[in-house]
Parts: structure tokens; sequence; C-alpha cells
């Protein structure tokens, strides 16, 4: 794991070749503040960070922000509110299924973060 520079002197922290999500913190991002979407958690990465994780910035996150976003995730694994969200999360599909059942063992330290596992997981969802 490394600390990488990036906007306005922040860093972020980077697994091999993905940065940590700022609100699942697994290595699912191809960039920071780049507006990429989770694909574990669904959170859409505006720049958003701890320093203003309570706002609610109304942006592509809508009414959440992120320390909600980030409870919501400890509890069922996606940013949402229980049942909210999109169809992906809503009603998820075998290939999401798996990759719940992978998050909750890489969450609970059953294994160890592996970037590239994450990403074939990840990869079978699409
Ligand atoms: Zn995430």
């Amino acid at each position: 794991m490394e600390q990488v520079p990036g906007h306005a002197g922040k860093l972020y922290w980077k697994l091999g070749e993905r940065f940590l999500c700022p609100c699942c913190h697994l290595p699912t991002l191809t960039f920071r503040e780049g507006y990429d979407c989770c694909a574990v958690c669904w959170w859409e990465d505006d720049g958003q960070d701890a320093a203003d994780a309570g706002e609610v910035r109304g942006g592509p996150n809508h009414r959440y922000s992120l320390t909600r976003a980030r409870q919501n995730f400890r509890d069922h694994l996606d940013m949402y509110d229980t049942g909210q969200g999109i169809r992906v999360v809503r009603e998820p599909s075998p290939a999401r299924l798996s990759l719940l059942a992978h998050v909750r063992r890489l969450v609970q330290g059953e294994i160890p973060v592996d970037v590239g596992e994450l990403e074939n997981v990840m990869r079978a969802c699409r």
C-alpha cells in the first residue's frame, strides 16, 4: 500500500494499480476524484473524503453523505439505505452475490486483499 499525492495536497491510498474507494476502502478505483464508480459499494468518487465526509453534497451521490454511505456499506455492503438504490444492488445478479460473498470475507479479514482477485470478481459482474 502506498500514498499518492492528489489535488490540493491531498494524499490517496493506492494498492497495486487501484486506488482505495473513499467509501468501502477497497482497491476498486482506477483514479481518484474522477467520478469513477466503485463496483462494490457504488459510491461515485466526486472527491469527497475524510475532511468533509459528513456533508451532503447533492452531486452524483445525491442525498448521501460519505459518512452515511460508509455506515450503509458496513451494514449491508452498498452505499444506499436498505432497500434503496440502483437495481444492481436491489436485485443482485448471481455474479454480484459472488462479489458480495468475496467482499464479506475481505471485510471480515478472512482473506487478504488481493487486487487481481478482486478485479476478477468485479469483472464478472459487468
Ligand atoms: Zn466502494
